[in-house]
């Protein structure tokens, strides 16, 4: 193998750059060429392909978001637009390719690598943790870091004002990011898409368990079934209707961000174990981790499987509460 491919899709996450270092550098190691693809899908399209130097890498394991890019590009499920796809691959001379992204580029990627004939490997870089087979994605532990960061300077307001807070954090088909980041802020309540939300229940345990306090925080998943927290604000406020009730939704900001120790040491490990597959042969796995060792997931059940978070650490807040 002389040259591989990368490209990040999808949602930019925390931990992409160190990825795309760690790919670039061990390839170099190897004496295979890297080739990285800007803005995802639509680069491949559009042939915006850059020899990847060694320079090109240098300093930016720290850096958040991804320097080649990233794109939704929906042009690219159709097959008679994948052709230039497949045409600027086959004349690059890429041999395997690397997606770093979420389940989306992760079929975006499986259907290329048939169509191109090369091996293909995923790396999950999302900040909401829903990849089935790996215990965390990149950028999932620093989103959090940030999401508890900016509950904690929600809580100084919340207490000083006597305020009930519903933070809104990102997951629109899961709860990862609002479940763990509730239990690590200290909230008093979660909402998230794979429960059931019981609007009055929530009224009544804000309304006990608010005696003698002066806040409470209730984390609301963007994709909770009842709404987000706007939505869950007007619904409840005719149940408490002596409460000042108040939202934040954090958006972008959980997004962004240097990456934490552990989203470096992730990314900078599956990058290596990338490359290494892709010289073996070995085609349509993604790398994911489990009790710190990497593993290989099928890319299909990572396609076609939805992870979900342990719903038993929602027991974790209500034994926290006193009656
Ligand atoms: P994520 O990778 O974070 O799940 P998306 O679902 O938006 O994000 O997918 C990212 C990109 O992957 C899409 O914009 C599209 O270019 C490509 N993609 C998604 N689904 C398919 C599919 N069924 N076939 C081909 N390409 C796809």
């Amino acid at each position: 193998m002389k040259k591989i491919g990368i490209l990040t899709s999808g949602g930019d996450a925390p931990g992409m750059n160190a990825a795309i270092r760690a790919i670039t550098k061990s390839a170099m190691h190897y004496g295979i060429q890297t080739v990285g693809i800007r803005d995802g899908f639509e680069g491949l399209m559009k042939g915006r392909f850059i020899n990847m130097k060694y320079t090109d890498v240098d300093n930016i394991i720290q850096r958040g978001g991804t320097l080649l890019g990233s794109a939704r590009c929906i042009e690219f499920k159709d097959k008679e637009a994948r052709k230039s796809a497949v045409q600027n691959v086959k004349d690059a001379g890429i041999e395997g390719l690397i997606v770093i992204g979420g389940d989306g580029s992760f079929r975006g990627a499986h259907v290329l690598a048939q169509e191109v004939n090369i091996p293909v490997i995923g790396l999950p870089g999302t900040i909401d943790n829903d990849l089935y087979g790996t215990e965390a994605t990149i950028g999932y532990d620093t989103a959090l870091n940030t999401i508890v960061s900016a509950i904690d300077n929600i809580r100084d307001t919340a207490s000083s004002h006597k305020r009930v807070f519903f933070v809104e954090v990102m997951g629109r088909n899961s709860g990862f990011l609002a479940l763990n980041s509730a239990i690590a802020s200290g909230a008093e309540s979660v909402l998230i898409p794979e429960t059931i939300t019981d609007i009055k229940a929530l009224a009544e345990q804000l309304r006990t368990q608010n005696k003698g306090r002066r806040s409470s925080i209730v984390i609301v998943a963007e994709g909770d079934e009842e709404g987000g927290a706007m939505d869950i604000m007007r619904k409840i406020q005719p149940h408490l209707e002596d409460f000042r009730l108040r939202t934040t939704i954090l958006g972008h900001i959980q997004r962004g961000g240097s990456p934490s120790y552990f989203d470096r040491a992730l990314a900078t490990r599956s990058g290596v174990m990338a490359v290494e597959l892709l010289m073996k042969g070995i085609s349509n796995k993604m790398v994911g981790i489990k009790a710190d060792e990497l593993i290989t997931v099928d890319l299909k059940d990572a396609i076609e499987k939805h992870a979900i978070p342990n719903l038993e650490k929602e027991d974790i807040l209500k034994k926290l509460l006193t009656k």
